[in-house]
């Protein structure tokens, strides 16, 4: 009889508890299997396909929701010129944000200098272990065929030849988008009644997915758990991590610091609190964290700042989408303390001034190109190296050094990403007097059954 309080009490906890619960019984998890022989077997067979649905589903329902959500958007706009408008001061703000990320990044990179408190040992021992690992060869590879792309290259790229092929695949989000606009706009040219009936259409198929994310979110809970797990038993070298540490504490303090540039945003130009900002928007930044991917939160994210935090689906279907593709502040503060570090221990003859004004342009430029998913970061971090001219024999050894510790950081990155979408499209929805109250819609708000409602 005593578990039902137990039961009713979890029922009633608040999301971003639960999802933390889930995550600190992750991570206990984790080490305790990490002491069986067969543990890792048993998290590859048993606990990390529940994580891979979890962050699958999320996937199936990104296309969906951002071609409803947009023509929605542009749809209930009915007028052009305010579309422009906005989508000139996303871009514009999008590009400080990230400009403030790397700044904040190239000054704690050199004040702390993490460089210099690498031993020889520690560079012998990772050159050892992973500078001719396939990850790392795979990574480098995959910049050169992004390097060898003409200047205009991303524009060609951004228009699909195939709307449905666009549609198709996760990775070509802004081929959806232009396809998207394109549509959207063109709607509201033509008579309403003739628009009408498409746009009540994707109306409904924007309730309706907006709902399967609430139903979705009821597994994050066990689905993080399975993450972190997952995440634990694959990181079992401690004794590089802590050799790194230094350098890790310098990115960790540069996204801490990011975050209390948007706090700061939030509170003086949106007048909202802080802490309710962080409190609304902490289950897509525990998500972030878990899956290591802005793509796979993108569902998540768009909730909870429509729904949660009362911005207008106008501005978020359109600002959170693309601020999941081309806004990375974290990722670009990441690259800015990495390609730094890696010249303080590898080429410190290279850390002149000209060369970190190129990282700033070019860190830009990379996390704009960055894949929303793990580990993208690190591919375009060999863009921003070449870019200033670092030895290309000395790449691998380069990127061997900060391997070991990329997956943690990689989720607190993507972490930033995610709060700085959220954080821009409030200050848009202000500046367009589109942020309102939160309207909270629950996954059982329609369903009749006394034993789910009471
Ligand atoms: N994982 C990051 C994201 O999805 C990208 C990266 O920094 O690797 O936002």
């Amino acid at each position: 009889m005593k578990i039902t309080p137990f039961i009713h009490y979890m029922r009633k906890l608040a999301l971003h508890w639960k999802i933390v619960i889930g995550m600190v019984l992750g991570v206990l998890l984790g080490f305790t299997l990490l002491q069986f022989e067969s543990g890792p077997q048993f998290v590859k067979n048993w606990i990390e396909p529940i994580g891979r649905v979890f962050v699958r589903m999320l996937k199936l329902i990104a296309v969906p929701l951002i071609v409803a959500s947009l023509i929605k958007g542009i749809s209930d706009l009915k007028d052009i010129s305010k579309f422009k408008s906005m989508g000139v001061k996303t871009i514009v703000t999008y590009v400080l944000t990230t400009v403030v990320a790397i700044s904040i990044g190239l000054a704690i990179v050199n004040v702390f200098k993490p460089g210099e408190g690498v031993s020889q040992d520690t560079i012998y021992h990772l050159k050892e272990t992973y500078a001719s690992s396939s990850v790392i060869q795979k990574k480098i590879s995959e910049a050169e065929n992004q390097k060898n792309s003409g200047p205009l290259q991303f524009i060609v790229d951004m228009v699909p030849d195939n709307a449905f092929k666009a549609m198709s695949n996760n990775r070509m989000m802004l081929q959806v988008i232009f396809f998207t606009i394109c549509l959207g706009l063109s709607m509201l040219l033509i008579p309403e009644k003739e628009a009408k009936p498409l746009k009540d259409f994707f109306d409904s198929l924007n309730s309706v997915v907006l709902k399967m994310v609430d139903l979705i979110m009821l597994f994050a809970p066990i689905a993080v758990l399975s993450l972190l797990t997952t995440v634990i038993v694959n990181t079992n070298d401690g004794g590089i991590l802590l050799a790194l540490l230094r350098y890790a504490g310098v990115v960790v303090l540069g996204l801490i610091l990011m975050i209390v540039v948007y706090l700061i945003l939030v509170s003086v130009y949106t007048k909202k609190s802080p802490i309710w900002f962080l409190k609304q928007i902490s289950p897509a930044q525990l998500l972030a964290f878990s899956t290591s991917s802005s793509a796979a939160t993108l569902p998540v994210t768009m909730e909870r700042v429509e729904e949660h935090i009362g911005v207008d689906k106008e501005v978020s279907s359109f600002v959170l989408p693309v601020g999941a593709t081309i806004n990375m502040d974290g990722t670009s503060l990441y690259q800015a303390v990495a390609a730094v570090f890696i010249m303080q221990v590898l080429w410190p003859e290279g850390l002149g001034f000209t060369n970190q004004l190129i990282i700033i342009l070019t860190a830009l430029l990379a996390s704009i190109g960055s894949a929303a998913v793990p580990g993208a970061g690190m591919v375009m971090l060999v863009i921003v190296l070449d870019a200033i001219g670092f030895p290309k024999e000395m790449l691998p050894i380069g990127l061997a050094l900060i391997f070991a510790v990329d997956r943690p950081l990689d989720m607190l990155r993507t972490t930033v990403n995610v709060t700085g979408d959220a954080c821009v499209s409030m200050v848009i929805a202000k500046s367009e007097g589109k942020l309102g109250e939160p309207k909270v819609k629950n996954w059982d708000d329609h369903y009749k059954n006394e034993d789910v409602n009471q």
